[in-house]
C-alpha cells in the first residue's frame, strides 16, 4: 500500500516516517534508483531569492521533514513530493549543500523580556536569516513574568509587527501565552532558535511536559568527508495532529545560518516597497544620494534602528 508519511528522524540510510493524519511509524529505505533519480532533480531547488540562485548538489536525497510516498510492503521511499522550504547548509569545501531540515514552516525567534534582556541586534540577526532561508518568522517573548516595563518592550515589538512578524508574548514556567503558542505550532514543523537562557528548552516543556530540546552545539553536526551526517530530528506534540518541533541544535544558534550579503537588503521585508526606486541601480543604501531606502528611514518610514541593523550587517556580514 502506498501511505504519505512525514520523514521525522533519518540515520545511515533508514528513515523514520510517520503516516500523515496520525498513523503508525515505518522505519523504511530509499527505493534502490531513487537515490540516483533524486541527486539531480532536488539538488538545491532552494533558490535564493532573486540575486543569486545557486545550483549545488545535495548530499541528501532525503531529509528529516520531507514528504515522502512509501510502499508499506517493502518497505521503501518510492517519491519524495517537492518541498516548501529547506534549511541547508554548505559542506566544507562549498560545492554541496546539505539540508538539514526540509519544509520547515516557522521559526520561532525566542527572546526573553528581562533575564537577559532582549538584544533587538540579534533578533534581527535571526530575522534576516530566517528570510535569507525564506522561512517564515515568529517572535516570542518569553519571561514577561520577569518584565520591570512590558510596555515598554511592546513598544519596541510594535516595529516588528508593523513590518510582518507575529509577536507573541510568553510565561513558560506561568503558563503565560502557551495556548496561543501551541495554535501556532498546531499542523506545522516549527523550530526555535535565539539565544541560550531565554526558556526555549522551558517553553517546550510547557507545551509538552517531557519534551526536552537535546543539549548540545554546532559540534553534534559532525562533517567526515563526503558524508555529513546530523542529528537533526523531529520530534512530535503528542496530541497534535502533523505536529513537529525540529531540534537542530545548529538552528538555535545565529552563526550556524548562512546568510549572503548580496541577499541582504531583501531580508528586510520593510524595503520591499523601496525596491528598484533608488536613484542608482546599483545603490547599496548606505546613505547615497538619492537611495529611497535611507530616504524613508529619515522620514520615518523605516524604523532607524532596523536600518543601522542593515548597515552593520552589510559591514561586518
Ligand atoms: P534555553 O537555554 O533557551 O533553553 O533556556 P531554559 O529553558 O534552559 O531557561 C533558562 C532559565 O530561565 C531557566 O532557569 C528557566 O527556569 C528560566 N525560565 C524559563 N522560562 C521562564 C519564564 O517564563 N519565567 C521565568 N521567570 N523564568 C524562566
Ligand atoms: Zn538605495
Amino acid at each position: 500500500m502506498l501511505v504519505e508519511c512525514t520523514v521525522f528522524r533519518g540515520t545511515s540510510g533508514n528513515y523514520y516516517v510517520r503516516e500523515r493524519g496520525g498513523g503508525p511509524t515505518f522505519v523504511v529505505k530509499l527505493r534502490g534508483n531513487l537515490k540516483k533519480e533524486l541527486e539531480y532533480s532536488t539538488s538545491a531547488s532552494h533558490a535564493r531569492r532573486v540575486t543569486r540562485a545557486r545550483k549545488r548538489r545535495a548530499t541528501d536525497p532525503v531529509s528529516v521533514g520531507d514528504t515522502v510516498i512509501i510502499e508499506t510492503d517493502t518497505l521503501q521511499i518510492e517519491r519524495v513530493l517537492p518541498r516548501r522550504s529547506e534549511f541547508a547548509r554548505t559542506t566544507p569545501g562549498g560545492r554541496e549543500q546539505h539540508v538539514l531540515v526540509a519544509n520547515l514552516d516557522c521559526v520561532f525567534v525566542t527572546f526573553a523580556a528581562a533575564n537577559p534582556y532582549p538584544n533587538y541586534w540579534l533578533l534581527d540577526r535571526f530575522l534576516v536569516a530566517a528570510e535569507s532561508a525564506e522561512l517564515k518568522a515568529q517572535v516570542v517573548i518569553n519571561k514577561v513574568d520577569l518584565s520591570e516595563d512590558l510596555e515598554a518592550t511592546k513598544r519596541e515589538l510594535a516595529v516588528y509587527e508593523k513590518i510582518g512578524y507575529p509577536i507573541h508574548l510568553t510565561a513558560a514556567k506561568a503558563g503565560i501565552g502557551i495556548e496561543e503558542l501551541v495554535g501556532e505550532l498546531r499542523g506545522k514543523i516549527s523550530t526555535f532558535a535565539g539565544p541560550s537562557g531565554v526558556g526555549k528548552s522551558s517553553l517546550l516543556n510547557a507545551i509538552e511536559p517531557g519534551l526536552k530540546l537535546k543539549t548540545g552545539e554546532v559540534s553534534e553536526i559532525t562533517h567526515q568527508g563526503k558524508h555529513t551526517t546530523t542529528t537533526a530530528e523531529l520530534i512530535p506534540l503528542k496530541d497534535e495532529v502533523d505536529t513537529w518541533v525540529a531540534d537542530t541544535p545548529g538552528l538555535r544558534q545565529v552563526d550556524f545560518w548562512e546568510v549572503d550579503k548580496a541577499d541582504l537588503e531583501f531580508c528586510f521585508p520593510e524595503f520591499e516597497p523601496f525596491y528598484g526606486q533608488c536613484q542608482f541601480s546599483n545603490c547599496t543604501h548606505q546613505a547615497e544620494p538619492g537611495c529611497a531606502i535611507h530616504e524613508a528611514t529619515l522620514s520615518g518610514e523605516i524604523s532607524p534602528r532596523r536600518y543601522e541593523s542593515f548597515m552593520s550587517m552589510m559591514k561586518d556580514g
